[in-house]
């Protein structure tokens, strides 16, 4: 039966990132669908955590800085592997933003923003695969895209190149990835209501110029990308690779 086939029961997800924002709803909706989730992350994961195990699923909460990532994610697969004893699904959500204009753009917020939003999935993915790749059993990894992945925005030249570097990736890993089961997208969502929009949706004329645009006439919330995960998650989309999906209220059909 189809809704069958969004149930993630007996899966085991890693979600970045998942403290608080977007990566904490990805990883309830997970479970909500069954899977057991190790969350990643700089900040407390309590909240996550409690919220997980309160779905009768398990949550371990492994605490790293993903700005660190070729030297991170083969502790944080054996972490993993050690509680779980497998990986079905990797989200690579956590992702940073900053605001400077390209003339001034310090080295260090581009390779700050560049390290944690393209290179960390890269070398994350790489650990993880080589786990499936033993399991022989396929799985599912999900990258975190943007509208910068097709729009170049302004005053974030970092962030824009990470975005579009990750929908590249996606569709590299894809082709390289598909003989193996693995199917790996991205999503990329629209505007959504988290720390790390505040300061757009605190500028009254930035706020209502998005606002303006988005043709659903209010910013997402990370509840909103529950459903796309869950989807890319499962076995209903066995047959979709290498795509960045929106999430966007319309914003890329205006
Ligand atoms: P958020 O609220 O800032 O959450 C991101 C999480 O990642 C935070 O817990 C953050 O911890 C963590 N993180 C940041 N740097 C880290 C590091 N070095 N090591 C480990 N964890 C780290 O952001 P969000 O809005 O939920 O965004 C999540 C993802 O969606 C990002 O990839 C973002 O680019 C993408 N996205 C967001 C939007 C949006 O409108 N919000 C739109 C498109 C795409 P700290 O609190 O320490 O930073």
């Amino acid at each position: 039966m189809i809704l069958d086939q969004f149930k993630l029961d007996g899966k085991v997800a890693i979600v970045t990132g998942a403290g608080r924002g977007i990566g904490q709803a990805y990883a309830i909706g997970l479970a909500e669908a069954g899977a057991d989730v190790a969350i990643v992350d700089v900040i407390p994961m309590d909240e996550t955590i409690a919220a997980i195990q309160k779905l009768g699923r398990r949550a371990i909460g492994i605490k790293a800085d993903l700005s660190k990532g070729e030297k991170e994610s083969p502790k944080i697969v054996a972490k993993v592997v050690k509680a779980f004893k497998k990986i079905d699904i990797l989200v690579n959500n956590a992702g940073i933003i900053r605001r400077e204009p390209f003339a001034e753009h310090s080295a260090k917020n581009w390779n700050d923003v560049i390290s944690i939003n393209l290179s960390t999935p890269f070398f994350l993915s790489q650990a993880v695969v080589r786990q499936m790749q033993k399991q022989g059993n396929g799985g599912k990894i999900i990258n975190i895209a943007s509208m910068l992945s097709f729009q170049g925005g302004i005053l974030v030249p970092g962030y824009a190149a990470s975005k579009g570097g990750i929908k590249s990736l996606t569709m590299l890993m894809a082709n390289e990835l598909s003989k193996d089961g693995i199917c790996v997208n991205a999503i990329a969502p629209g505007y959504i209501a988290t720390a790390n929009t505040a300061p757009i949706r605190a500028d009254k004329k930035r706020n209502k110029a998005i606002l303006d645009r988005i043709p659903a006439g209010r910013w997402g919330t990370p509840d909103d990308l529950k459903g796309i995960c869950v989807f890319l998650a499962a076995p209903a989309s066995d047959y979709m690779t290498g795509y960045t999906y929106a999430c966007d209220g319309g914003w890329l059909a205006r």
